[in-house]
């Protein structure tokens, strides 16, 4: 792997999907708001080990942020956090998700909370040249009720640069049930959806959430490859995966990056896109991530593009920008396989 290489396919103009508010904060951001905080401390409270028994076991390290983004002020902070972070690692378009009803302790309502982040997006877009959108999670094991208010808000915010909901939280412990009146209303509705699921249990959780709620992007999605069926689904119903490979390995679900199924997806035909998932407990870049995947399978400004464009496509963003940011992509690689 030359050096040269390594550059071009890092700096890439990059799209990205999947990444948790919550989950994304650098050491910069928690020591403007936590008094005496320290590196060591950071390192041990919020960055979770390369190796978590599991999802479950992974999400204690969650804790930690959620206990100061309960004010508006640490929820900008945040905000204005993630921006840069994007900025830096030169992400041209990001959905960045969260759940508002995690943010209620201090008493902020929910309707509260999505337009304090909405006014900090607004303000990162007039310091970091991103576009972005926000998706709102409903968590397993919420009731039907608090994912029709998360579908509410959705709709509510939705020409301010809400761009769907998701469903999150822990797969393996919580079914759908509940979800589905949620996920059926805002397919009635018009309102974009994705999912998590085959990460922390198999392919059945996947086929599980394209037939009961109707989900045509999914988050992670890959332990699809345990079963041919599945992938022929995915197939059959052009769903997307948004793939977040160093996330999956910190939670044990593939043992090294190289078990890693994300090229195996990518050659069976699925559009799949790159992703973060947590820059935080994971302490990653998507820079970073493309190196790995680089280092490991090979993947050449070729693959990093597809999987840029099928995020673009994938994206809840209207036709037009779609199309703006599709350009924008194929404009930069050619300009830059004409430099010498
Ligand atoms: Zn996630």
């Amino acid at each position: 792997m030359s050096e040269a290489k390594t550059t071009s396919v890092a700096d890439l103009p990059k799209v990205e999907l999947h990444l948790h508010l919550d989950c994304s904060m650098s050491f910069e951001a928690v020591a403007a708001l936590v008094p005496g905080m320290t590196r060591e401390r950071y390192r041990s409270e919020f960055l979770a080990p390369k190796k978590c028994a599991n999802l479950v076991d992974y999400f204690r390290y969650l804790a930690a942020p959620l206990a100061f983004l309960q004010t508006g002020y640490a929820l900008r902070v945040a905000t204005m956090d993630l921006m840069r972070q994007l900025a830096e690692d030169n992400v041209i378009y990001a959905e960045i998700r969260f759940a508002p009803h995690l943010h209620q302790r201090e008493g902020l309502r929910s309707d509260e909370v999505v337009e304090i982040v909405l006014a900090a997006l607004d303000e990162g877009k007039t310091l970091y040249p991103i576009e972005a959108r926000l998706i709102l999670c409903t968590l397993r094991p919420d009731d039907t009720a608090q994912g029709f208010d998360i579908l509410a808000l959705a709709e509510k915010y939705a020409a301010r640069g809400v761009g769907g909901i998701d469903l999150a939280g822990d797969e393996a412990g919580y079914g759908l049930a509940e979800h589905i009146p949620v996920f059926r209303r805002a397919a009635d509705r018009g309102v974009n959806v994705t999912a998590h699921a085959g990460e922390a249990a198999g392919a059945e959780s996947v086929a599980e959430v394209v037939a009961k709620l109707g989900v045509r992007r999914i988050g992670h999605g890959v332990r699809s490859i345990e079963d041919p069926a599945v992938i022929d689904l995915l197939l059959e119903h052009g769903v997307h995966l948004e793939v977040c490979p160093s996330c999956n390995i910190q939670i044990d679900v593939f043992r090294t990056y190289a078990d890693h199924p994300v090229d195996r997806l990518r050659k069976s035909g699925i559009p799949l896109s790159i992703n973060t998932d947590a820059r935080g407990p994971t302490d990653l870049t998507l820079r970073q991530e493309y190196q790995r995947l680089d280092a490991v399978f090979g993947w050449t400004t070729r693959e990093f593009v597809a999987a840029n464009l099928n995020a673009i496509n994938a994206s809840f963003l209207a036709e037009s920008l779609r199309t703006k940011f599709s350009n924008a992509l194929i404009e930069f690689v050619s300009a830059s396989e004409t430099t010498p």
